[in-house]
Order: structure tokens, then sequence, then C-alpha cells
């Protein structure tokens, strides 16, 4: 097997790909090795960065070196001895008309020097062009795709399909249809480099997922041209898992500094907000003061340092099952990241899908992004899908959220136990209790221990958007059951009168008795002899 997958959270995963020299741990950055004019050399990137991989252009290398990378292998000539891919060039084809190369001559040319990872000469979509351009250059990449398998002798090479379509998704959702059904070890997703210049982080999203969605989940996706350290948590959260960067030395050439949260220019710097090697021993001064190619050097390695940190944190966030906080908090880096997280509702129900269901952790929510989590879509589907109440349960106790959880466990529930086993005896199974709760919503007291349920953290007060979808979520799962009674305790401080709205609409609906009493002034004791008259009351009403 080329591909294994070791851990996983969200669609990201940490996993093992093998290749001719070598098996390499993923997500992978590649960064783009350029051999006319590279600043660090490719064995220092390994040996002293620690990338395990990079990519280079088999277009320029034929164009500038013709033979030279045949005869000396790929990796001596590089003086790389990691894993090496290739990108086709396709790119520089297109843009500089060249006639000359056919796709069966970059196929012969990357088997001939030898390459590890090598791409077909795809046909880039581009960003603002027509949909008929877009299908043309879907189809064109699909046939140049069938022909490879005609054209390559080698068995030892990893080959890469790419999927395009640009922003026109259904033409993206195509092409990835199409290419998974050629057997490529490898998919790609050819992202228009001005998706990532106009920072239009919510259309990567569409594009990515257009194509996982429509891709065989097991294989490895690449995202090319994604350099940005700030976006490669979104990226590997969505399934990528490899990813080539020429970012870190574009940026160096235009004196910007990454950091994991953005860019910045090297003159705006008081301080160098970072603790690798290159930025322990220097100021912003000291560095403006460099000659030009000392300091894009400077910068190129600390841009890398940056990349290398940034997918280390990422891959323990997996690890830790912590990958969405770690979103959530890159996402707070930039207005349009935040907005890119703020799409993944739209995949809420695939994601979930494919997210595992139990961690080591618990889980921080913060606000109502957080609702678009896994755990929180898992629990409503399973509540509406799989549960039913205890059989015998007439009347629904509806209790907020305690402080304490498991919520069985606090001194209100305990309270309330009490008081209905001393009062209602045997009638005492008719009476099923449930607390509305950020940010699940209705959470059954008897699967109350059920992860996640107990195991997470909340930020109070809860903002708006949580409070009307726990509101919903009581509303449902007042349609979806069949009590005859509600009983409502409620709690207007935390909740204002949003589930109570919904209660009382959803019983009048439903022609369910509903009462409530509210718990604002005696909060000490939650059942106090108000409740309890209720109680007694909705019970002997029974028919
Ligand atoms: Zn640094």
């Amino acid at each position: 097997m080329t591909f294994e997958i070791k851990e996983r959270d969200l669609l990201a995963r940490i996993g093992r790909l093998k290749t001719k020299s070598s098996t390499v741990e993923t997500p992978l950055l590649f960064p783009v090795i350029n051999p006319s004019v590279q600043l660090i050399p490719p064995r220092r990137i390994h040996e002293e960065f620690g990338f395990d991989a990079l990519i280079t252009n088999a277009y320029i290398l034929k164009k500038h070196f013709q033979n030279q990378p045949a005869e000396k292998g790929l990796h001596k000539f590089l003086d790389f001895n990691g894993v090496v891919m290739t990108d086709s060039g396709a790119y520089q084809i297109l843009r500089y008309g060249d006639i000359e190369t056919t796709p069966k001559e970059i196929v012969e040319y990357q088997e001939r020097i030898d390459t590890d990872i090598a791409t077909i000469l795809d046909y880039p979509t581009g960003w603002k062009v027509t949909r008929k351009h877009a299908e043309h250059t879907v189809n064109e990449t699909l046939n140049r795709a069938k022909e490879l398998f005609e054209t390559k002798t080698r068995k030892d090479i990893l080959w890469v399909g790419p999927v395009q379509g640009g922003r026109h998704l259904d033409l993206v959702a195509k092409s990835a249809t199409e290419m998974a059904k050629l057997p490529f070890q490898i998919y790609a997703l050819g992202s228009p480099t001005e998706v990532m210049q106009s920072y239009r982080f919510d259309v990567l999203v569409d594009m990515i997922m257009s194509a996982k969605m429509n891709l065989p989940i097991h294989k490895p996706l690449h995202l090319f041209g994604a350099g940005h350290p700030f976006m490669f948590s979104l990226a590997i959260a969505l399934g990528c898992d490899l990813f080539d960067s020429a970012a870190y030395a574009i940026y160096a050439r235009e004196d910007r500094y990454m950091t994991e949260h953005g860019t910045s220019r090297l003159n705006e710097l008081e301080y160098l907000p970072c603790t690798c090697p290159k930025c322990s021993k220097t100021t912003p001064k000291e560095t403006l003061e460099m000659p030009a190619k000392e300091r894009q050097t400077f910068l190129a390695e600390h841009n890398l340092h940056v990349c290398r940190a940034e997918l280390k944190r990422i891959k323990q966030a997996i690890k830790d099952g912590r990958l969405w906080e770690h979103l959530e908090m890159r996402a707070h880096g930039h207005p349009a990241l935040l907005q890119a997280l703020k799409r993944l509702k739209k995949y809420e129900d695939f994601i979930e899908e494919h997210s595992p269901a139990a961690k080591k952790s618990g889980i921080f929510f913060f606000n109502s992004i957080g609702l678009t989590r896994p755990e929180v879509v898992r629990h409503r589907k399973k509540l509406k899908e799989r549960y039913s109440p205890p059989e015998k349960a007439k009347l629904l106790l509806l209790m907020p959220q305690t402080q304490m959880k498991p919520f069985h466990k606090s001194k209100e529930f305990k309270e309330a136990t009490k008081l209905l086993r001393d009062t209602f005896k045997e009638q005492l199974n008719k009476i099923h209790t449930c607390f509305y709760a950020a940010p699940f919503g209705v959470v059954p007291v008897e699967l109350d221990e059920v992860y996640p349920l107990s195991q997470h953290e909340i930020a109070l007060p809860l903002d708006k958007e949580t409070i009307d979808y726990v509101a919903k979520q009581v509303a449902n799962y007042l349609s979806n059951t069949s009590y005859e009674m509600v009983v409502l305790v409620h709690d207007p401080e935390n909740w204002s009168k949003t589930v109570l709205n919904a209660c009382k609409r959803t019983c009048l609906k439903k022609n369910i008795k509903f009462k409530y009493f509210n718990n604002k002034a005696n909060r000490s004791k939650i059942m106090p002899t108000k409740l309890k008259k209720i109680l007694q009351k909705a019970l002997s009403e029974e028919p």
C-alpha cells in the first residue's frame, strides 16, 4: 500500500506515504526548488530544516538542463536524498506558449530523470475564465491522464492526477469523479494562484470540498500552490495531505516575513516575533542593513522554519484531537480565514461522516462557529435518527445545563431526583429528564456521560446564534417525540426567553400540555415547592 493513515481528526490525517526513495510522513510540505535560482541548497533544506521532500519543475529542468538530471539521476543532480516530486510545468508551458513540448514527452522525461512522484502535463484552468474554457481544461486534462497509462513504462514512480475546474465547482466535481476512475496513487487539486493571492479562502474551501467529496477518500490529496502557513490547517482539516510552497522564497524576494498568523513587511517590524535560529540572532534593523541577497536568504530560511513549525503544531493537534480548536485560532488571524471557516457549515455532514467519533480529549467551545463541529452535528443526527425516549415517559422535564458535568452529578439534578422520588414513587418512570445545553441542544439524562456531552468546556455568556441553535434543537426534539406534557425549568439568565418561546410554540402546535417555572428567584434550590406542585398537577391531569 502506498498510503497508510495513522491518525485522523476532521478530514485531516497523519499518514505514511511510501515512495521508491523513502517513506515520508504526511501532512507534508514540499518546498519548491528552482535549480536555476536557489537561495537555500536542497541538502540544507533536508538536513538543517528537516524537510523530507521537495518539488521541482520538470519543464524547467528539461528546458535549462536537458539531459543532465537524467545522466546524474535527479537526486544527485539536486544533491537531495529525500523524496523528490516533479511538477509538469503545465503552468509555465501555458504561459510561455511552448508548443514544442508534448504531454508524452513530459511523462517520458520524468521517468528518465528518476523522480519519485511525477505529475502529468495537465491543463490548468486558471481563475477568471469562462465556463466553456474551464470545461475544455477539464476534458483536456482527463484525456492526458488517460494517455499516461498508455505512455508510462515504470511502475515505481507515484503519479499525480490533477483535478481542474477552477471556481466552476460542478466542473471540479466532474473532474474529480472522472480522475477517480483512473488508478493514480495521488490526486491533486490545481488551485489557481489568484484564489490565494486574493485571499478567497472561502472559494478554496468550495474547490477542495468539491474535489475531496468525489475522490477516493483513502488516497492522498495534494494541493498545488498552498504556500502560506496561516492556511495550512484549513487545507489539512479538509483532507489535503500534501502541499508545495514557493511562497517562502517569493515572499523573501519581496521582504515579506511570514508568521503563522499572517505576513509582515520587514521594514514595519520593530521586533522579530520568532525564536527560529535565524531570528534569535538578529533584529529587523540589522536585517534591513544586510546586502539584498543575504537578507533574502535570511527571510527564506526564517519562512521555512515558520512553515515547518506550523506543520508540527498541526500534526500534534491532529494527534490530540484538537484540530478544530487550532483552526479557530488561525481563523482569527484574518477575516478571510474566518469567512472560510464559516463556509465549512455547507459541508458539515460530509465532515461529520468522515471524522473520528471518539477522542482522548474534551472539546473547547468558544462561540457559534463551533456549531459546525462534527461532534455537535453528530449528536444532532443521532438524537433525531437513533434515539427514542424511555417507553413509559409521558412527561418531559427540561432542565437547563448545570455548571457541573456530567449534569446528572450536579447538585441541582440530585435535588430534583430526590424530590421526584419522594413525591412520585411509582409514577416516577413517567417523568423523563433532559437538559437543554450548549452547544449540543437536548441531552437526555441517561446519555449525559456519552462522549463528548460531558467532555467539553464552554464560554459563557452564550452568543445569540448558539442560544437560537439550542432552542431550535429543543423544538425539533419535541416535534420528533411524543410526550404528553412538558415542564420547562426556565433559566432566563443564560437563555433569555428563546428556549421558553420555542417550547411554547412547539407544544401549542402539537397540542402538548406545557408548563414552566422560573428558576431565577431561587437558584440555590432548583426544585422548589413550585415545581413540585406543577409536576403534581401535570401528572394528576393525565387522562
Ligand atoms: Zn524566524
